[in-house]
């Protein structure tokens, strides 16, 4: 009696982890196809000007629609990306689309001066990316300066990937580097001394509360003046509201991205909201 009281949760823990091992495989599995099938598609959120609401950029952010589960977000599949190697094919995918959608802006006279687009450690560690970006750039005509790759500080904790060295020679190539969700990490100052980087993202957690919440101010405050400090250009993330917007201002922010410009858009909802922001 107390045994089969005892084995049926068992029993059911096992299958639940067997049920997650089978998901996993059927992720992988689709993943692996879903570049053949054209199943990837990019969207682009505008980078603001926090006082006139202008944009000066965009950046690019990869979906996926799965067939039979909609649209699936990054969060749910660059992990597994990075597991079963298909990072590296999908981040030269998104490179290229991106920078051939940039393009079609110059050439249909959107002003949209800068491209962002993220960029996993494992590409950065590859031998082949800095050709496959400099390719890029001649390919679309991106001039110096316009095309900015975003890393997070994954890429120095452990510096397995000599990431100094790597960026460096893709500044060279006429690249900005942004450090991407700065202060969610685990080493972020030091790691502003090691790399070389033009621009520091503030990530939305900070944002979030500050309106309301005077220590959240004071750490957001602290990190502009960090930036500023360095010489380097900050891009507040998750400006979801005016307050976020009027509270970054007072702190001396003045760039911004988030849901109270615009969410992700496809580049058609783009060019609408572009057009009307009167650009
Ligand atoms: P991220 O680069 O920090 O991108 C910003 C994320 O915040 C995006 O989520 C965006 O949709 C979301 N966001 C924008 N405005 C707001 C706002 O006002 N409030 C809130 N709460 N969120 C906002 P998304 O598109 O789901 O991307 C998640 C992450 O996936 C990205 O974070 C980036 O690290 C990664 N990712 C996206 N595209 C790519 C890619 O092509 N390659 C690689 N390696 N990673 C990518
Ligand atoms: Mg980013
Ligand atoms: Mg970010
Ligand atoms: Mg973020």
């Amino acid at each position: 009696y107390v045994a089969k009281r005892t084995r049926a949760p068992l029993v059911a823990y096992r299958e639940s982890i067997e049920a997650a091992v089978v998901a996993r495989l059927d992720l992988d599995q689709a993943l692996r196809r879903a570049l053949d099938q054209d199943e990837f598609f990019l969207v682009y959120q505008p980078i603001c000007d926090l006082a006139s609401g202008r944009p000066t950029g965009v950046e690019a952010l990869v979906r996926w629609q799965r067939p039979g589960h909609g649209v699936v977000g990054p969060a749910d599949f660059i992990g597994v990306a990075e597991d079963n190697g298909l990072i590296l094919p999908l981040g030269a995918w998104v490179l290229r689309g991106a920078c051939r959608q940039f393009r079609r802006w110059q050439h249909a006279g959107v002003p949209v001066r800068s491209l962002a687009v993220n960029v996993s450690p494992l590409q950065l560690a590859d031998p082949e990316f800095p050709g496959l970006v400099q390719g890029a750039q001649q390919e679309f005509g991106l001039e110096a300066g316009a095309l900015t790759l975003e890393v997070t500080e994954r890429v120095a904790v452990e510096d397995l990937y000599d990431a100094g060295r790597r960026l460096s020679s893709l500044r060279a190539l006429g690249v900005r580097v942004a450090l991407d969700d700065f202060g969610t990490g685990q080493s972020s100052l030091s790691v502003l001394r090691r790399l070389p980087i033009d621009i520091l993202k503030l990530d939305q957690t900070f944002v979030r509360d500050a309106p309301d919440d005077e220590s959240a101010r004071a750490v957001l405050g602290a990190l502009l003046a960090l930036s500023a400090g360095l010489g380097l250009s900050a891009v507040a993330e998750g400006v979801e509201t005016e307050a976020h917007c009027q509270t970054l201002l007072a702190l001396g922010s003045q760039t911004g991205q988030g849901y109270t410009f615009a969410p992700p858009l496809t580049p058609e909802e783009l060019l609408g909201w572009w057009t009307g922001q009167g650009l």
